[in-house]
């Protein structure tokens, strides 16, 4: 369809101006979600007010038109789960424990490494089909459990081929420091990383290089090492970064031009300003803290410093087996004490910063590629019913890509769908 009109919603989210591109403090908290009307034309948002003569007229009462959600931060593909893992953590086993026995990261390159291309992506596949069913138009994949050039590479190569099969757009970055790899030191393996970025730059979906710092895996020289490759190359630099230690790698970070510093458990006083004043988003995943018993990012002083803060799922199958939007915003308000307005700001024009992509998503304004959630209820109540599906119906470009049950087909105008 060309045309479709979203007539009579209860809340239409908007931020506090046009133009902005991404949301810092009183902006977060500025958005506004007054009722009104939508008109899609051409796969973008073209008025904010009915056109009587729109191809498709959808029924928006008692709805929330808001976003697609741009999940940021996602270590999809990748191959089976580690439900086991979950449980010992559960009963008692610290995960740097497990992971030196062989358990984490090294658990999901072996079940990568064992499983053929089409089991990878068709179970990545499902997995975006359930993102897409939670309102996750957008999402970032990262390899990391490829361990070896070669696996690396596959990894990479896998996130370009589920690119190609899912609705959604999805951007690509290189984790190539993830868990140093058998038989190198960390020092060895960024050698090894080095001599592959041409490999990697060849296949031209990579937008971003990325690197886990923590005692288990990096140090921060390695992190300025991975800038150095990341500007050499013309991409991002993205980084998780005090989940656990706390090792002040954030000045680090900011130094080597990071687009975003992700979790920041252990985020110090200190560097929190920095960090809000520099462009670099706050990633914070909530999931990851929530089910790993991790320390709580300091996500309100990060806010009211001013920082554009993020909220992805870190869905990956160790740490964060978490890939709803929706139950990550429960998380997010009730661990960090947000409103409503600010948990949505997050997750998608702030994840659309992170991922370059503002300019053309992630909020409601004319001009807009028109990636929109119909809610079955108004914003506030996606938190508040925790762990709930909220979403009706999500458009992809102005097609409806996602449609939820009879109710929904219905407000489409599909009668006796
Ligand atoms: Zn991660």
């Amino acid at each position: 369809m060309s045309s479709l009109t979203l007539a009579g919603a209860a809340q239409i989210l908007r931020p506090p101006r046009d133009g902005l591109s991404c949301l810092r403090g009183e902006d977060l908290r500025g958005q506004t979600t007054a009722a009104g009307d939508l008109t899609i034309a051409e796969g973008r948002i073209a008025a904010l007010a009915c056109d009587p003569r729109a191809e498709v007229t959808v029924d928006a009462r008692g709805c929330a038109v808001v976003p697609g959600f741009v999940d940021c931060h996602t270590h999809l593909p990748f191959a089976g789960w580690r439900a086991d893992e979950y449980e010992q953590k559960l009963t008692g086993v610290p995960y740097e424990e497990i992971a030196r026995g062989g358990g984490g990261i090294r658990a999901s390159a072996r079940a990568l490494a064992q499983s053929g291309d089409e089991e990878i992506l068709g179970q990545s596949q499902a997995v975006a089909a359930e993102m897409l069913a939670a309102g996750t138009t957008t999402f970032e994949c990262k390899s990391g459990y490829g361990l070896s050039r070669d696996g690396e590479l596959r990894a990479l190569r896998l996130a370009a081929e589920l690119d190609a099969r899912v609705p959604q757009t999805t951007l690509c970055t290189a984790l190539l420091a993830h868990a140093v790899p058998d038989g190198f030191t960390a020092d060895e393996w960024m050698g090894e990383v080095e001599a592959m970025m041409p490999e990697v730059l060849e296949l031209g979906t990579v937008s971003a290089l990325d690197i886990f710092v923590e005692s288990i895996a990096f140090a921060n020289a390695h992190l300025e090492l991975m800038g150095e490759l990341a500007t050499a190359a013309g991409l991002a630099l993205r980084c998780h970064v005090e989940q656990f230690g706390g090792h002040r790698s954030v000045p680090v970070a900011l130094r080597a031009g990071a687009r975003s510093a992700d979790h920041l458990c252990t985020l110090r006083n200190e560097d929190i300003a920095p960090l809000a004043a520099a462009p670099c988003a706050a990633v914070l995943l909530p999931a990851a803290e929530f089910l790993g018993a991790e320390h709580r990012a300091p996500a309100r002083a990060l806010i009211d410093a001013g920082a554009i803060v993020a909220l992805a799922t870190d869905g990956n199958p160790g740490t964060a087996p978490v890939f709803a939007m929706p139950t990550v915003l429960g998380l997010a308000a009730r661990l960090y004490g947000l409103s409503a307005a600010e948990a949505f700001g997050m997750a998608t024009l702030n994840g659309a910063w992170t991922l370059h992509l503002a300019h053309d998503r992630g909020s409601i304004e004319v001009g807009k590629r028109a990636d929109l959630l119909l809610l079955d209820g108004p914003i506030e109540h996606v938190a508040y019913r925790f762990a709930r599906d909220p979403v009706a119906i999500a458009l992809i470009g102005g097609e409806p890509a996602y449609v939820r049950d009879d109710a929904a087909a219905r407000r489409l105008g599909r009668v006796g769908a």
